[in-house]
């Protein structure tokens, strides 16, 4: 994964996903954040209204007007509208919104002819201060305010009668330094907003990959690699859980009929075939009684099933046992005349016992008799 570095363009814009995911996290606290600043600053910039009085007072109507009639409404509809837009929206009306708050004082400054008015010059910072730093206009947004609100200030500085020649140079760097520090706070807390995130994303991201790994890891070592269903590891795992919850279940261990003729006639690869067969068959027939079927070892292999010996068990093992048998695989080497591969079955439940390896020994011993009966049959322990 790259750093955070090569993943932020020079506007610091976050890849979009990571943005979206940003929005996800943050982006009501945000909205939050800006209604209740978009209040101050308004309740702020109509106090010009008062100063104007004194610096402008040739205009005081115009000024009154416009930040009263045209400001407090866009403002409010702003305060309105940005929770109900996407983010995108809402980034671009703030922007719009700023952009006449910081054309407007230029625009005064213009119209006035006071001798007075070139003071309003300290409110132009105090503007862009609110835009850059306080509601945090994206960069790309506090790039362009700043630099469209340095160039309309100038234009007015310079073409202005009313301002001392004198004083063009100092009020000229007083006024770009002004805005520029902002923009330049406004760069900062946007690098340090991106970063965090991109680094708080990325390491979320690495944890979910590893996480991911690691099942994928644990689902391998538990599976059988021939047959794909569970293998005796997981087997193990999952045979304490049966004395835990109340329910009872019944143990089958389930083992091929002459299997070693039928590898010795058929072949290895066969052989490997039938097994396959078979488990499929095991694995569907614990899904429909909604057990757990695993793959023992060799040609062994465990179900358990939902039920108890007394009540169930005797049903559900003849009926695996005749499963098996009505898969039709033929096996041409049996010593008994048959001509089909079959299972024996031995099974026992928790409702004889409760102890674990008492209990696989009691369908291992069963399995055992179902051998020793004449193969093909299910035994209880
Ligand atoms: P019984 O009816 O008494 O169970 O006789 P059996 O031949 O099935 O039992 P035995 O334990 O003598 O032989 C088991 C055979 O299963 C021996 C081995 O070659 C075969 N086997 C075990 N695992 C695999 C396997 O993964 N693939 C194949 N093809 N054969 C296997
Ligand atoms: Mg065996
Ligand atoms: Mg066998």
């Amino acid at each position: 994964m790259s750093g955070t570095k090569g993943r932020l363009d020079w506007m610091m814009r976050m890849p979009a996903e990571v943005e979206d995911a940003y929005e996800r996290a943050h982006g009501a606290d945000r909205v939050t954040h800006l209604r209740r600043s978009i209040l101050i600053g308004l309740i702020v910039y109509n106090i010009y209204n008062l100063t104007s009085l004194f610096l402008m007072a040739d205009i005081q109507p115009t000024t009154v007007a416009l930040r009263l009639g045209l400001l407090t409404p866009g403002s409010l509809l702003l305060f309105w509208a940005i929770r109900r837009v996407n983010a995108q929206w809402r980034e671009r009306l703030l922007f719009v919104g700023m952009l006449v708050a910081a054309l407007l004082p230029p625009y005064l400054l213009w119209l006035s002819n006071s001798v007075y008015a070139s003071y309003t010059l300290g409110e132009f910072p105090l503007v862009l201060l609110f835009g850059n730093m306080l509601l945090v206009l994206r960069f790309r947004y506090a790039l362009m305010l700043t630099t469209t609100t340095c160039i309309a200030a100038l234009l007015v500085v310079y073409t202005k009668q009313t301002i001392e020649p004198a004083l063009l140079f100092p009020l000229t760097v007083q006024l770009v330094s002004g805005l520029f520090f902002t923009l330049y706070g406004n760069w900062h807390a946007e690098r340090q907003r991106a970063r965090g995130f991109l680094a708080q994303y990325d390491a979320e991201n690495r944890a979910e990959e590893a996480e991911r790994e690691g099942v994928a890891l644990r689902d391998i070592s538990r599976t059988d690699m021939l047959t794909g269903i569970p293998n005796r590891r997981h087997l193990d795992e999952h045979l304490p859980g049966l004395f835990k919850d109340g329910e009872d279940h019944v143990l089958l261990m389930v083992d091929v009929d002459y299997f070693k003729a039928y590898n010795d006639a058929c072949g290895h690869q066969e052989g490997d075939a039938c097994l396959k067969r078979i488990a499929a068959a095991l694995a569907d027939f614990a899904d429909r009684h909604q057990g757990f079927a695993a793959r023992y070892g060799g040609e062994e292999f465990t179900l358990i099933l939902p039920g108890d010996v007394k009540t169930g068990g005797a049903f559900l093992a003849d009926r695996l046992v005749r499963r098996i048998r009505a898969l039709s695989i033929a096996h041409p080497a049996r010593p008994d005349g048959l001509s089909r591969i079959t299972v024996s079955i031995g099974y026992a439940g928790t409702d004889e016992t409760r102890e674990m390896t008492a209990l696989i020994e009691k369908a291992d011993r069963a399995l055992y008799e179902a051998k020793r009966a004449g193969r093909g049959l299910a035994k209880a322990g």
